[in-house]
């Protein structure tokens, strides 16, 4: 089928990004990047009025670590990004912006211009982070079709792969396990002929290869102490520099039992070895992490190991050989590592976008994808015998999506001309343990009402895990407000003012 709008997809990862589409067979490919490879390192160097990502962002690490942003996936959500690059320091989602627009402006030349997109997000994101990338989208100077969770993705290219995409096969129930460079994802689906339907979902969005790297890091850094008392972690460059010696270290120790890393500080120089059992050994713990969330997530979905038909490898770590016998350990099942781990998720996220420009050109939907929600949302209220303030669970998590719910809040006052309902996600029953979404301020109830009038407040979730609020109050038939105030999002007058901005900063010094 050929359609009239290009269909792409992306995975913007914590370490690696991936931008993919439909070509004309039918087919997707992952794209090459300007410097001819199919993955892009999530690296952004700020240097003068330049901007420049990818491969050559990394190679300056050593020498200029303090304009580069590293990581900034998991900065997200949060306002400004932890480091400050040069003298300025910028929202994770503008970072994620200029890694975005590389992307764009590399895929125009080879499949011309475009701007429609799907996006990949950890399918544990919670609301505030998926906005800020669809923000993100929007100021690279796309249209974000929606937003896709990494594992569905996944498994959509997996279907593809394996020939059962589109067509009404058996039932089957996929474990997708997840770990990047810096999140870490689990889901089971059950992909019923062309349904991909989510059962369970859990993750660590502060878990991934980047921890990985960092034992090791620390394990040289420790020895390098000990015999020349100076710590090459103290200085940005010096430390970048290691980083790098370690995550190749990394990968060398998924094909190797041993290897060395060499580290240079100070006039110092220090070989260490080191063997594969001994990795294991340091990190031992990370890996405990995601036993354990897989674990859980296979309650949460009600289901056996038994009932697992496929455990499908996704995410450049889980090419580590410890990852592979701790789920065979688990799972009593070897482990499918047959989708290709860095680009499996940008695939899906094409195949996605396709399926939606497909369908908006009229033609008849070949697959259906349904989600739940990865955390609980719940509001903020007075606990009436403790007078503590304590969440009221509205949606448990797990929750199949789209899903509507209406509370009832009434006033406390004559003439009351506003509420506040506080929104937060998160399992625990005290605020400060979950995450604030944002407020639902409504400042234009109509005048007059007495006190203990009935006002409605309806949360709904659509298939993307994103959240609408919408007010009204029943006795007046008024709408009063329609959406609510994000807490750590941009405002979309500063949205504009970046995807202007981004557009004009050359992403190489030889433009
Ligand atoms: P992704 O975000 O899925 O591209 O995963 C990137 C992460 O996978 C980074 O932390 C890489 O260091 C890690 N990675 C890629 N290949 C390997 C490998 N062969 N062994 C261990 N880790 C790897």
């Amino acid at each position: 089928m050929t359609l009239k709008t290009p269909a792409v997809g992306i995975d913007l990862g914590t370490t690696f990004s991936a931008i993919a589409h439909v070509d004309a067979s039918g087919r997707p490919v992952t794209l090459m990047n300007s410097e001819g490879d199919r993955i892009t390192p999530s690296v952004t160097f700020f240097e003068q009025k330049t901007a420049i990502v990818g491969k050559e962002a990394l190679k300056a690490i050593s020498t200029d670590a303090s304009c580069i942003a590293l990581c900034a996936k998991r900065d997200m959500g949060h306002k400004v990004f932890h480091q400050i690059l040069g003298d300025k320091q910028y929202p994770p989602e503008v970072i994620e912006a200029f890694i975005l627009n590389k992307l764009r402006l590399d895929a125009i030349q080879l499949i011309g211009d475009f701007s429609k997109v799907v996006i990949t997000v950890p399918a544990y994101f919670d609301e505030v982070r998926r906005k800020a990338t669809q923000d993100a989208g929007y100021m690279a100077g796309f249209e974000v079709l929606d937003i896709i969770n990494e594992p569905t993705a996944a498994a959509l290219a997996f279907g593809y792969q394996s020939g059962v995409l589109g067509q009404n096969t058996k039932q089957e129930n996929v474990l997708v396990y997840d770990l990047g460079g810096g999140t870490f994802d689990v889901t089971i689906m059950q992909i019923r002929g062309n349904e991909y339907v989510t059962l369970a979902t859990d993750g660590d969005v502060q878990l991934g290869g980047f921890d990985w790297d960092f034992r090791l890091l620390n394990f040289v850094a420790d020895k390098f102490v000990q015999d020349f008392y100076v710590d090459p972690r103290e200085d940005i460059c010096a430390r970048g520099k290691l980083w790098r010696e370690c995550e190749d270290a990394k990968r060398t120790l998924s094909a190797r039992m041993k290897t060395t890393i060499t580290c240079d500080f100070k006039g110092f120089s220090k070989r260490v070895e080191i063997t594969r059992e001994e990795f294991e050994q340091i990190t031992q713990d990370l890996l405990d992490r995601t036993r354990f969330t897989t674990m859980q997530t296979l309650r949460a979905s009600g289901l056996e190991w038994d009932d697992i038909s496929r455990v499908l490898l996704v995410g450049g770590s889980s090419r580590m050989p410890m990852v592979r016998n701790m789920l065979f350990q688990v799972t009593g099942r070897e482990p499918d590592a047959s989708a290709a781990a860095d680009e499996a998720v940008a695939l899906g996220a094409a195949l996605h976008a396709q399926h939606i420009l497909s369908v908006s050109e009229g033609n008849a939907p070949t697959f259906s994808i349904k989600n739940v929600n990865s955390h609980s949302l719940g509001v903020i209220g007075k606990d009436p015998t403790t007078g503590l303030a304590r969440v009221g669970v509205l949606i448990p998590r797990n929750t199949h999506l789209p899903v509507r719910v209406s509370r009832t809040f009434r006033t406390q006052k004559n003439n009351q001309r506003s509420i506040l309902v506080s929104i937060v996600e998160g399992e625990s029953t005290s605020p400060e343990n979950c995450t604030f979404i944002g407020s639902c301020v409504v400042r234009n109830l109509p005048p007059g009402l007495p006190a203990g009038t009935q006002i409605n407040v309806t949360f709904q979730y659509t298939s993307d895990g994103r959240l609408y609020v919408n007010v009204t109050v029943p006795s007046t038939n008024t709408v009063v407000a329609e959406e609510f105030t994000h807490e750590n999002n941009l405002p979309k007058q500063l949205l504009d003012g970046w995807r202007e901005y981004i557009s004009q900063v050359p992403p190489t010094d030889y433009q």
